[in-house]
């Protein structure tokens, strides 16, 4: 069996459930052993970089024979959960699919990047430059882990192996969280000149809410990834049927696209607020973010990009189709590297399932993944 298949097997076999997302989880460590094992096995140095206490990074480096440019593969080594699933940790291969946790998001990426290093190790090293094979904790819930890696890492360019289906994604949307309280007064339900009612309050922000979505749909859209967004997702309010609420409490997502400035959210609701309180000077409420993470997005243009495609291309075929550049709807660590300097684009192999209990990866597409980036590796450090 290819290597690359068999570690991606290994790396599956072991349970690495974020346990900031499932409280108890196994968590990181336990994979990130498996890791470096791997990588000292081909000859690379290595380091780990604890971006939470038990929640390693670990980063591998090939030194070519000269000085030359940088290239980094990123990925993340920790998973979703496993409920409902019935073998999560049980890589059963068939008909050319290798099934479990993680197979496609994205242990096949990781395979396939730690591969790289092998393939070029083996057959002589890398002429020049330096590869840097950076696997990180807890892209499912807030990247601590890219975090930590930009403070101490660098390279003049990267690949983020999650899966693209073999396409080159050079732009993804952004996402901010914003909280809304809105304030009433309580009163026996009886009593309606002493009463104010904070989820009837909360209901002028949602209409307002409402028609800014509107507003956003109907803007211009980005080619690659459409137009911004934005939907309540969580609501509270209230203590008991027979009471006025003294408060509602909301939490929204408004996903962002290229070119909208960071804090955007809170400022659109604030704007609401205070047009909210001119119609109606009793009117109490506010708002506030509470995390963000910005869009990306690199020019199709761009060396990095362009390399890629001639690294496909003069890969094993890609089939069906030639290979495009790509926009991703969901956010990814390629922000965090692009925020910090390291030009990104998204590069990895073809499955279903991603976060569901049924979650495969085509075996073929981690070969050919594995391949397009030797490609790149070998044209990019020089
Ligand atoms: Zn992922």
């Amino acid at each position: 069996m290819d290597r690359a298949l068999q570690l991606l097997k290994d790396l599956i076999a072991v349970d690495s459930v974020n346990t900031s997302l499932v409280p108890g989880a196994a968590g990181e460590a336990a994979v990130a052993l498996t890791i470096a094992e791997a990588m000292r096995a081909i000859g690379l140095t290595v380091e780990t970089q604890d971006a939470a206490p038990g929640r390693p990074n670990v980063v591998g480096t090939l030194e070519g024979r000269v000085p030359g440019r940088s290239l980094m593969f990123c990925g993340h080594i920790d998973t979703v959960g496993v409920t409902g699933m019935t073998a999560p940790f049980d890589p059963v291969e068939r008909n050319g699919r290798i099934y479990g946790r993680g197979s496609q998001d994205m242990k096949s990426g990781l395979a396939a990047m730690i591969d790289v290093a092998r393939v070029l190790a083996e057959s002589g090293g890398l002429a020049a430059g330096k590869l840097v094979i950076a696997c990180v904790v807890d892209e499912e819930h807030s990247s601590i882990g890219a975090d930590a890696l930009v403070t101490r890492w660098r390279a003049d360019a990267a690949v983020v192996t999650e899966p693209t289906d073999l396409q080159i994604a050079i732009a993804h949307k952004g996402f901010e969280w914003v909280e809304v309280e809105t304030e009433g007064v309580a009163a026996h339900g009886s009593r309606p000149r002493e009463g104010r009612d904070a989820i009837r309050l909360m209901a002028r922000v949602l209409a307002g809410l409402d028609a800014l979505d509107q507003r956003l749909q109907a803007r211009s859209s980005h080619p690659l990834l459409g137009t911004a967004s934005l939907h309540a997702s969580l609501i509270e309010g209230g203590r008991e049927l027979s009471s006025y609420p003294d408060r509602c409490h909301l939490q929204m997502e408004r996903r962002t696209i290229p070119g909208e400035a960071p804090g955007i959210a809170a400022r659109e609701v604030d704007e609401l607020l205070t047009r909210l309180r001119a119609d109606d000077p009793e009117f109490k409420g506010a708002g506030k973010e509470m995390f963000a993470r910005s869009p990306y997005e690199i020019g199709a243009s761009h060396e990095l990009p362009q390399a890629m495609l001639r690294a496909l291309r003069t890969s094993a075929p890609v089939a069906p189709d030639a290979p495009a550049l790509i926009g991703m709807s969901f956010w990814t660590d390629a922000a965090i590297l692009g925020d910090a300097g390291i030009p990104s684009i998204l590069f990895g192999p073809t499955g279903a399932g991603l976060h569901s209990v049924e979650e495969w990866v085509d075996a073929q597409s981690v070969l050919q993944c594995r391949d397009a980036l030797v490609n790149l590796s070998r044209d990019w450090c020089r």
